[in-house]
């Protein structure tokens, strides 16, 4: 499962700007749709709406059929992962701080996770497993480092659908790519939202939704975008 639909999906922040306008598209199971446009085009308060920071004001967002609005928050909560653009991380262990993403996971699956998001790489390997402390390095974890461990923790938690905000601080171009190649790795089967902030990233999504002032400009796959311009 994990089909996620957006119909004719309204929203304001405040009663006199209306910042979705009637935004409808559908992400299959499994699938990757990508929303991009211009900051400030409402790509992020798609995700919060999905996640139910906020309610529509009109319209309705689906998972498998059903409103989300009849759902639990636990249940919202354990369906949807975001690896938001900047991860909050508790001065605690690295471990600790991937475990976040599923209480009482094994100490062999945090490690698993670490490994696939590509964390193994900085942290000193202990025979316990990730036990550096965070607060050894302070919290100077680079955006990206952060970004890897989001992206650890969400592959613990192991839900069907993603949000992915991809990040547009300025990382470097060596690991922006391996970022890229983390973000791929654990959406793949997964039901993915992409913000992304330029087209480049989302080369093989199955869908690129364009939004602009909250309305659908344009959408297609990469391939049909590029030959329309
Ligand atoms: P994007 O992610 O495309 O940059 P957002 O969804 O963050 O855009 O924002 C869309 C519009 O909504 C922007 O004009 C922004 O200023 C406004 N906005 C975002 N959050 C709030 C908020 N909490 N209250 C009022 N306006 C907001
Ligand atoms: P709980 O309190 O049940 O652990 P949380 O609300 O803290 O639930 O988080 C549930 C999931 O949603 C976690 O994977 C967390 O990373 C993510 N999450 C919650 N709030 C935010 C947020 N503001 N930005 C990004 N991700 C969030």
């Amino acid at each position: 499962g994990g089909t996620v639909r957006f119909e004719d999906v309204r929203f304001s922040y405040d009663p006199d700007r209306e910042i979705l306008k009637g935004v409808s598209f559908e992400v299959p199971a499994g699938r990757t749709v990508a929303i991009v446009g211009p900051s400030g085009a409402g790509k992020s308060t798609i995700s919060r709406l999905l996640f139910r920071f906020y309610d529509v004001n009109g319209g309705r967002i689906l998972i498998d059929g059903q409103d989300i609005r009849e759902l639990t928050q636990d249940s919202l909560r354990a369906a949807i992962g975001m690896v938001p653009q900047d991860t909050v991380l508790f001065n605690d262990t690295l471990a600790y701080n991937i475990r976040y993403g599923r209480a009482g996971a094994s100490d062999e699956d945090v490690a698993r996770a670490a490994e696939l998001a590509q964390i193994d790489g900085f942290v000193r390997r202990t025979p316990k497993g990730y036990a550096t402390e965070v607060g050894e390095r302070g919290l100077k974890l680079s955006g990206g480092e952060k970004q890897r461990v989001a992206i650890a923790r969400t592959i613990l938690k192991d839900p069907p659908i993603l949000i992915l905000d991809e990040a547009t601080s300025a990382l470097d171009s060596h690991t922006e790519r391996e970022i890229q190649d983390a973000l791929e790795r654990v959406s793949r089967g997964r039901t993915s939202l992409v913000i992304a902030h330029r087209l480049s990233t989302v080369v093989g999504a199955d869908e690129i939704i364009v939004l602009d002032h909250g309305q659908i400009a344009e959408r297609g796959t990469h391939v049909q975008l590029m030959a329309r311009q």
